[in-house]
């Protein structure tokens, strides 16, 4: 059988368990051409919220009773491509079931010797690419200039903090817990990070931003993007990636004041990864060299089994992650 994890309700605020629904199907039954492969990994990630929801965004929300979406690592458990092979791994978007099975052309294939096959989904995938479009071709950052990103130690906000780094910039970040923060600043090497949750904001960001903030890459939304407008520079650019803080809310969350993008004649862009697929060739080619020495660092945050995947996307929105947030629905192959 293929267990699969399915929407069966819509979330009012925060998700809750009951909202999905395991479902044993019938294993997919192969044809000619065709590609199965066994889940490793699955990403967890934020946007998922707005698919379980019907209300308009960027992308078609979920139907009831659709298996949730996502990005995955398998491995080719059988093939009838002969573009693949068993024992291939690959990434797809398999969402959240144990087998899938295609023609392949979703499929990418990976090198377990070049660098660890979970990158495929972090780092060195969807969210790491982000904080590469994000931060470069939006933020366009120069040496010398101060970067501010928030939700730091995540999937997104690790790695602009490390690109602005590779650039010559001072990096500072915001987080949620000490412990956080001291893993941003210290196995890092971010030069300054605040707890949002602990520290008076604006005077917090006045110390660790001396000379201000040239762009600020923005996960959160809320009280933090209200703050860090009040140290942005002239000039300063705002890639708007992501405002977590509102995923949930069922009322108007209210908003910061945008007078400062006005006195600072800074720009503020909305921006969505896939849009930007283009990118992606050069992302891997800069990135990959950086996560292979260690001069970018990643850390993960790995539950076990599929049936742990609701809790740990609700996770997300409470900051239980510590790194980017992956199910291991089965076994690695390619770690001893
Ligand atoms: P992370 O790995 O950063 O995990 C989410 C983190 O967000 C939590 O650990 C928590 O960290 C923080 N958080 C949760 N709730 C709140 C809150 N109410 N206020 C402030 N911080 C909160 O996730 P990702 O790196 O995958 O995603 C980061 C952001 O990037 C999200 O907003 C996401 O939607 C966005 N994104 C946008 C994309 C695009 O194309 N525009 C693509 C990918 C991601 P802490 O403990 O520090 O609070």
């Amino acid at each position: 059988m293929n267990r699969q994890i399915r929407l069966k309700s819509r979330p009012a605020g925060m998700p809750a368990a009951d909202n999905f629904e395991a479902v044993d199907s019938p294993m997919p039954a192969l044809e000619d051409g065709d590609v199965l492969r066994r889940t490793t990994y699955l990403s967890l990630d934020p946007y998922m919220r707005g698919r379980m929801s019907d209300a308009a965004s960027y992308a078609a929300s979920l139907n009831l009773h659709d298996i949730m979406c996502g990005h995955t690592v398998s491995e080719v458990v059988e093939s009838r491509n002969p573009a693949f092979r068993a024992g291939d791994m690959v990434t797809g978007y398999d969402g959240w079931q144990e087998f899938a099975v295609s023609k392949g052309k979703d499929l990418r294939k990976l090198d377990p010797r070049a660098v660890p096959v979970s990158t495929a989904i972090g780092v060195l995938g969807m969210p790491g690419a982000t904080a590469y479009v994000g931060l470069l071709d939006i933020g366009q950052p120069k040496p010398g200039e101060t970067v501010v990103v928030s939700a730091a130690s995540g999937a997104v906000g690790s790695i602009v903090g490390q690109l602005a780094k590779v650039k010559g910039c001072r990096a500072v970040g915001i987080a949620g817990s000490p412990d956080k923060c001291r893993y941003v600043v210290e196995e890092l090497g971010f030069d300054a990070c605040i707890n949002y949750k602990t520290d008076d904001l604006v005077p917090a960001l006045g110390a660790a931003c001396p000379g201000g903030a040239d762009i600020y890459f923005e996960n959160v939304g809320g009280k933090v993007f209200a703050a860090v407008l009040r140290v942005i520079n002239r000039g300063a650019r705002i890639p708007l990636c992501g405002m977590i803080s509102q995923y949930n809310t069922t009322t108007d969350p209210g908003g910061p004041n945008l007078r400062a993008l006005l006195v600072q004649r800074a720009m503020m862009k909305g921006f969505i990864v896939s849009d930007h697929a283009d990118r992606f060739p050069a992302f891997l080619q800069e990135v990959t060299p950086l996560v292979r020495d260690g001069r970018i660092k990643y850390r993960e945050d790995i539950v076990e089994g599929l049936d742990a995947a609701p809790s740990a996307l609700i996770g997300l929105f409470e900051g239980r992650n510590f790194g980017k947030m992956l199910v291991r629905v089965s076994a690695d192959p390619t770690r001893g």
